[in-house]
């Protein structure tokens, strides 16, 4: 049976993340493939409401593989959260002829896709776009791996000046209520502890693992705190363990919006690939309402209501092996 979606739109919302505009391209490309003609939203929902739409074209997406950020804007519409603003966005949906919508973003965009989807009968798809990778229904979200490259980058070079002043270095990273990015920058980063939401770290604890590596002279002391984390932020867990251990010389860095931009790694360019051409084959074969995620390198199309329900949870494994290598 021949596909009814002719004109597709696509948009980019909530937190922008390294990749997007990869997804985007890959949006834009396979629909031209398939003979679908495409159309950029621009400033997430906003632009739904204002009609700040225009169509895209092959060239319109040539060069932005490699740069982060969106280039199709994002925001945090608050006039999307109502119904007289989702009302607008039908118009325009209706004005410029679309038959179904393409939102990349995170959880909030998913349920507002799918709020929007469920009023108006409108065929969506979500792309999971976040570098907090707190999506069920995919392995890893767009932007993620960049994040912890970015992250651990940064905590390599902040080793460095730890080693060198024997100091102790508490950095924070980004995930909102989620320990991905701060699991897989300190794993990665070797850092001594992580304190993440998912873990019932407490400062005694936490304590102890310090102690214990400076009875084993360890060179170095870094500790990855997640922005979420129970504990407190960084500064605060820094003043807690000052306390107890005021022999170390303690410094905090806190990484902030540095870890939302750069350069997409290849993994994230890939996966904004694959994941951008199954949207545009998932709606031309019907599906709705679901997004669009990798399982064991699989594509997966997972209802959005139980990819923004399920709560995406950390392996005891991470844990595991920080602590064997952590001495
Ligand atoms: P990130 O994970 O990077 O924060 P996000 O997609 O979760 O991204 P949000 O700010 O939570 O970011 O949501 C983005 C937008 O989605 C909101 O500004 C709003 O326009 C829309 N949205 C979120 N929740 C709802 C809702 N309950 N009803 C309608 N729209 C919503």
């Amino acid at each position: 049976m021949a596909s009814t979606i002719k004109r597709i739109g696509v948009l980019t919302s909530g937190g922008d993340a390294p990749g997007m505009n990869a997804a985007v391209r890959a949006v834009v490309r396979a629909c031209i493939y398939y003979d679908i003609e495409v159309f950029g939203v621009y400033k997430g929902y906003d632009g739904l409401i204002n009609a700040n739409i225009k169509q895209l074209y092959v060239r319109s997406v040539s060069n932005i593989l490699s740069r982060g950020g969106t280039f199709l804007l994002t925001a945090r519409s608050e006039e999307f959260r109502t119904k007289e603003g989702r009302e607008k966005a039908y118009e325009n949906f209706k004005k410029f002829d679309l038959d179904a919508l393409v939102v990349i973003g995170g959880d909030g965009s998913f349920t507002g896709a799918n709020i929007f989807s469920q009023e108006f009968d409108v065929p969506v798809i979500g792309i999971p776009g976040t570098i907090d990778n707190d999506l069920a229904g995919t392995d890893f979200t767009i932007g993620f791996d960049t994040a912890c490259n970015t992250a651990r980058e940064a905590i390599d070079k902040i080793r460095d000046t730890a080693s060198s002043h024997e100091r102790l270095f508490f950095v924070e990273v980004m995930g909102r209520d989620a320990g991905f990015i701060a699991v897989n920058s300190a794993i990665g980063g070797g850092a001594v502890a992580m304190v993440v939401p998912e873990h019932n770290w407490t400062i005694d604890a936490l304590i102890k693992r310090l102690r214990k590596g400076a009875a084993n002279k360890k060179a170095s002391n870094v500790v990855v705190i997640a922005e979420g984390c129970q504990l407190g932020n960084a500064y605060e867990v820094a003043d807690a363990v000052k306390k107890e251990l005021g022999y170390f010389d303690i410094r905090v860095t806190v990484l902030g919006h540095l870890q939302r931009g750069g350069s997409p790694t290849t993994m994230d360019r890939v996966l904004a690939s694959r994941l951008g051409v199954a949207a545009v084959e998932g709606l031309r074969h019907g599906e709705s309402k679901v997004m669009v995620g990798m399982i064991n390198n699989e594509i997966a199309y997972t209802p959005i209501g139980q990819a923004i329900k399920t709560e995406k949870r950390l392996g005891a494994e991470e844990f595991r092996i920080a602590k064997i290598l952590s001495i």
